[in-house]
């Protein structure tokens, strides 16, 4: 497919603000473009529209800065460099710039190229091959040699697609919605009138029943194109034949919090309360000898984690277990701080040695396959039968995690304060019949702690230290979601990081992990590519016109790295204000 076909759509998505109308937009493109097109140019496509060439779980990064994508404008379109910053420093859009540089450049050239879609995934994707020496001209050349080719709007989008910040507003769930109205249509009795905007549904019951089938087949593949290529028969029931399979990672079911005990009770009479235990989750699939280990941005970790992947194949049967993976000392038989072993998550080099230094114990709290059959449906108390059954208990390797099922207050409070001396964060609280929801927050597991919540924060900015600090990285402006994908700032923090330790949380590797996504700098200030993730605690949000997210944070304190967090799993705006009301709350 041509490349402008995708551009033509990002233009009239980019005109209107209205979800329904993006919904629409796609799915008439869905229709008139992308039904006949094989499973891998689908995947390209549902990428390319959420102005991504990878997956969340990647963890990929171009490595393409500012004056690398200045340079690459500057080479294949004859404009000064300084022009082109200068522009942009006026107009704040270098998409925009390249669109009009393109324009004014095209009317003395006739000759072009089109664009396929693959040709400009491809070389985007190429970005990330080149580092080190050299690689700053190899970037340069892929990008101009798309440039060249490009039309004044395709050279809009292909830098705003590099620039991650395509700025048109288009999510998971808008394209979810775009294949229930491109696929089944007529039997919902949906239509949308173009002209007044409006949809009107006959059937809302059945409208709400597909929608809910087709995110429920989200969840369970976290692959919009399996969904995609199952419903292209127009029969709904199609999705039931995806299955769960070992090998292939499913979003992890999310708890809902309770600030106590009581709160707990008011939602069940009976649970099952066990230790919330401080390490990472770990989604581990095992299938004959093969075993699979993923964290819950879905990042395939198996590599990083060879003492893991020992012990389960100790274990038989093929299953899907959940389970939180923490730091264990093996001589004083105690828990160690995340920080130790959340090094280990994005490690590339001297694997064996770290997974020796800090050993993770495997905390198992859920079964959802086993032996050919899911466990999805199946209520928790049987799914815990299950999981009894599979996993042994070897303190320091594997065990079930530390469990009660009880409807006395006290009791619970008793493991409660027994979870906490035992160095754990607090209880999970689960529903003795729900099924597993994957991807779900639905009030099935609570979460209660005995610290105050914390926030998820990407790391948008820092500034270079001073003194015996100049070469860190040292003050860092942190950031969180809104519901269109952007970063919002809320302060800056530097507190809680220390000069030098065994963990992972010192100004040396963090300037090691983010230097690689510096993307412009300004004096001291550098501008960091949105993609790591910091729990941070507080004392206050109040509200400040000096950040962009209109809140700022009083004492905000660095507590943990959070590498297994992708960014989209954020602390979001909405629940940020949420939180300043409940603080205005309890003042009252
Ligand atoms: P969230 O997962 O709610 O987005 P988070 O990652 O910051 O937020 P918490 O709020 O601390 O995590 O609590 C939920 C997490 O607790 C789970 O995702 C899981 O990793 C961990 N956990 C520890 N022990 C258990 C357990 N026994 N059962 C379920 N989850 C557990």
């Amino acid at each position: 497919m041509r490349y402008y076909d995708l551009v033509e759509l990002y233009e009239n998505l980019e005109k209107t603000s209205k979800r329904l109308e993006k919904t629409y937009l796609i799915s008439e493109f869905i229709k008139s473009k992308v039904l006949n097109l094989d499973e891998h140019k689908v995947n390209r496509i549902i990428l390319l529209l959420l102005g991504k060439v990878a997956a969340a779980w990647e963890r990929f990064n171009t490595g393409v800065s500012a004056s690398i994508l200045v340079g690459a404008i500057s080479k294949s379109l004859g404009v000064s460099k300084d022009k082109i910053e200068g522009l942009w420093k006026e107009k704040g859009d270098l998409g925009l710039i390249t669109e009009e540089l393109i324009k004014k450049k095209k009317q003395s050239t006739l000759f072009q190229i089109e664009l396929s879609i693959d040709k400009v995934f491809d070389n985007i994707r190429a970005l990330a091959l080149f580092e080190g020496k050299g690689s700053q001209e190899r970037k340069i050349g892929i990008i101009s040699e798309l440039l060249t080719s490009a039309n004044s709007l395709e050279g809009k989008y292909i830098v705003r697609t590099i620039m991650e910040e395509l700025r048109i507003m288009v999510k998971e769930s808008t394209i979810r919605d775009a294949l229930l109205w491109a696929f089944f249509s007529d039997k919902i009795g949906l239509s949308y009138d173009p002209i007044s905007k409006k949809i009107d549904v006959s059937n809302r019951t059945l409208f709400n029943e597909y929608q809910k089938r087709i995110q429920e087949a989200y969840d369970l593949t976290n692959d919009l194109t399996k969904v995609f290529i199952k419903l292209k028969s127009r029969s709904i029931d199609a999705l039931e034949s995806i299955e769960l399979k070992p090998g292939q990672p499913v979003k992890v079911m999310l708890a809902l919090k309770v600030d106590n005990l009581d709160e707990a009770f008011l939602r069940f009479n009976r649970a099952a309360f066990e230790f919330k235990y401080d390490g990472f989750r770990l989604q581990i699939h095992k299938k004959g000898k093969e075993v699979i280990l993923f964290t819950r941005r879905l990042e395939n970790v198996t590599k990083q984690f060879p003492d893991v992947v020992g012990t389960i194949k100790m274990l038989d049967g093929d299953f899907i277990i959940d389970s939180e993976a923490v730091g264990y000392d093996i001589n004083t038989k105690q828990y160690r701080p995340f920080q130790e072993i959340s090094q280990r998550i994005a490690r590339k080099y001297d694997i064996k040695d770290v997974a020796e230094k800090y050993p993770v114990e495997v905390n198992v709290f859920d079964v959802i396959y086993h032996n050919g059959k899911s466990l999805i449906k199946e209520p928790f108390k049987s799914r815990r039968d299950i999981l009894n059954g599979l996993v042994p208990n070897i303190p320091g390797k594997i065990k079930p995690s530390s469990l009660l099922i009880t409807g006395n207050k006290d009791k619970a409070k008793a493991f409660f304060d027994e979870s906490i001396k035992q160095g754990n964060e607090g209880l999970m609280i689960k529903a003795l019949d729900a099924e597993y929801k994957p991807g779900a927050r639905v009030g099935f597991m609570l979460k209660l702690k005995s610290v105050m919540e914390t926030l998820d924060l990407v790391i948008v900015g820092a500034e270079w230290g001073e003194g015996k600090r100049a070469n860190w990285l040292s003050s860092f402006s942190v950031a969180v979601i809104d519901e269109e994908g952007n970063f919002l700032d809320v302060g800056k923090v530097g507190t809680g990081i220390k000069e030098k330790t065994t963990d992972n949380l010192n100004f040396e590797n963090l300037t090691n992990i983010l230097k690689p996504l510096i993307f412009s700098k300004k004096g001291k200030s550098v501008f960091i590519k949105p993609m790591v993730v910091i729990e941070v605690n507080y004392e206050e949000i109040q509200k400040s016109p000096n950040y962009n997210s209109g809140y700022a944070l009083r004492f905000p304190r660095v507590v943990k790295l959070r590498p297994d967090k992708s960014p989209g799993e954020a602390t979001t705006l909405d629940y940020l204000e949420f939180l300043y009301r409940e603080q205005i709350k309890r003042r009252k």
